[in-house]
């Protein structure tokens, strides 16, 4: 796994025409198939597998540099840590802090999973040790000290992609989980117990 950290595009680039233009291209639409597939569709700094929603990023930021190696596969909460220019400004939804238990990677893996047991924001910055909250500069080397929490709080933008993804995540997550409860349920052979869900085996 790549290591993330809190990082922003030149503010003349967030949601550029440009990029809206490279979104309606063709050889741009199956350029970006062919990197969902080279990657499983799976993100770069979280493992976190999406058959929607995911980005393909482009890793030096600039939207122009279709070069293969200059593209993977990001979902929608690490792309909002990346971009934290838009994460914390545009969005809103993203706050940062100076300290923390975890990587910026974990960071994203718990936050998500606690977040799909239905932990509240407090339970879960509490969890990763999350302390001193701090302001969002354009500043690379500021924000690299930093760690970003995506917050459950609405989108500034109620039609952002990252809205859309939690929508679609909720859903398909919840599917998943009662199919794994299901499954367990039938190997052991038992009566459905709701003590036994994955989120309190996971002690969450
Ligand atoms: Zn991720």
């Amino acid at each position: 796994m790549k290591m993330l950290y809190p990082s922003f595009a030149p503010p003349a680039r967030w949601r550029s025409a440009l990029q809206g233009k490279l979104l309606e291209n063709p050889a741009w639409r199956q350029l970006r198939r062919k990197i969902l597939d080279r990657d499983d569709c799976t993100c770069n700094y979280c493992g976190y597998r999406s058959e929607k929603f995911q980005i393909v990023d482009h890793i030096d930021g600039n939207p122009e540099n279709n070069a293969e190696n200059n593209l993977q596969v990001v979902c929608q909460m690490c792309n909002l840590i990346k971009h934290a220019g838009q994460g914390c400004v545009i969005v809103g939804i993203v706050d940062l802090y100076k300290k923390s238990k975890f990587t910026q990677n974990e960071i994203i893996r718990i936050a998500r999973d606690m977040r799909d047991c239905g932990a509240s924001d407090e339970r879960i910055i509490m969890r990763i040790g999350l302390e001193e909250t701090a302001r969002f500069r354009q500043d690379l080397d500021y924000l690299k000290g930093l760690y970003g929490f995506v917050t459950s709080r609405p989108s500034q933008d109620r039609n952002d992609m990252y809205s859309k993804w939690v929508e679609y995540h909720k859903l398909h997550n919840s599917r998943t989980n009662m199919d794994r409860h299901q499954a367990r349920l039938m190997e052991q052979n038992e009566q459905e117990d709701f003590t036994k869900s994955p989120c309190l085996m996971r002690g969450f």
